[in-house]
């Protein structure tokens, strides 16, 4: 009998070979807005180059939460939808013609696979890619893994790796994907605008690049966590100019910060992010706006001071592996960025409180 993964504070996953076709399994499936559902739905089957991965943790994550509010996410595709897109667990069935992946292994699944020959693909750049195939469905006791994903980002779990950690795996794969698209330099000013995972994760990889990091955000526990992942300085996220004032106050001669960070998909903070931004230097808005959110930023201030507007979206497979490497490098940092667990049941009310990040166990479906 295959032995269960299992390691200090987590308990036993489903065992593979208990992997039954057909079989019920419970799983969240998206209805439309604030309407998720624990359903009982047929286990999933590998066809050719496909695998089916037992889920032993998935996360919560904000994107889940405002997908729930919207109704929808551009990876979703059609409702309803199988839900959730952070997840790890143990192969427990593979398709025909899969190799370098068998039954059993630990492995961290990212939630998309870029085509790797499209224009965006070849340029490094395969969060854009125009063939990308998203994955949805960690909320559930067994994962269906597509052939494209199976081929380019299904990755061994490190050893001793607990499930919970090598699921963070794809957000910080994310946050990672930011820094790598600032321009910042060792020594330069950087200010991040927020402090949930995004942020702490942008803020850590620019510190430890040699920046000058100074991290806003309005909870206290947020920006001690910060100062734990090594940003230099924290501050009390700005509401009104004479916020953005004190911020600016923090930054080589009040001038602003080389490059700022838009951690929040929210308008009102990216166009703060541009407003603490020092002539010459660099804007990168990260999280997901809603739809119809305009912005506003001064346009003569992007001439007369020549700032630089840019955006990261997603991750490559190159940020999923380097995340994945990072974690397992600095385990007990990356632990305080996730809370306690719950089971399927609690995901809804969990998601709509905007708590802390969750590990969510599926669990066994007590089939014997
Ligand atoms: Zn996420
Ligand atoms: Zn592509």
């Amino acid at each position: 009998m295959l032995s269960a993964h299992t390691a200090e504070g987590e308990v036993p996953v489903p065992r593979p070979a208990r992997h039954r076709y057909g079989a019920p399994m419970r799983a969240l499936i998206l209805h439309g807005p604030d309407d998720l559902r624990l359903q009982q739905v047929p286990r999933p089957e590998p066809g050719a180059g496909e695998i089916v991965v037992a889920i032993d943790a998935a996360l919560t994550c904000a994107t889940d939460a405002k997908t729930l509010v919207r109704g929808g996410h551009p990876s979703l595709g059609p409702l309803p939808a199988a839900f959730g897109h952070e997840g790890t667990g143990i192969v427990a069935a593979t398709g025909a013609g899969v190799s370098g992946v068998a039954v059993g292994d630990a492995v961290a699944v990212a939630n998309s696979a870029p085509c790797g020959s499209c224009e965006w693909c070849r340029a490094g750049r395969e969060g854009l890619c125009s063939g990308i195939t998203y994955l949805s469905g960690t909320y559930a006791e067994y994962l269906l893994v597509p052939a494209s994903i199976v081929a380019v980002n299904v990755v061994p779990r490190p050893a001793g790796l607990v499930a919970s950690l090598a699921a963070l795996a794809e957000p910080v794969a994310c946050g990672v994907r930011a820094a790598e698209r600032s321009s910042a330099r060792p020594g330069d000013s950087v200010v991040v605008l927020g402090g949930g995972l995004q942020g702490q994760v942008i803020g850590m990889v620019l510190a430890r690049r040699g920046c000058e990091v100074v991290l806003c955000d309005p909870h206290r526990d947020r920006r001690e966590l910060a100062l734990r992942m090594g940003v230099q300085r924290v501050a009390d996220a700005p509401r009104d100019a004479a916020g953005i004032a004190r911020v600016r106050e923090l930054t080589p001669g009040g001038l602003g910060a080389h490059a700022t960070v838009a951690a929040v998909g929210a308008v009102g903070v990216w166009e703060a992010a541009a407003a603490l931004t020092r002539a010459g230097g660099e804007v990168n808005f990260h999280g997901g706006p809603a739809p119809d959110a305009i912005l506003g930023i001064p346009a003569a201030r992007l001439h007369y001071q020549e700032i630089t507007l840019q955006a990261s979206y997603h991750h490559t497979p190159g940020t999923f592996r380097r995340a994945l490497a990072m974690i397992d490098a600095d385990r007990d940092l990356f632990g305080a960025l996730i809370g306690p667990e719950i089971g399927l049941e609690q995901v809804a009310a969990s998601l709509a409180a905007h708590g802390p990040k969750r590990i969510v166990r599926p669990g066994p479906c007590g089939d014997g």
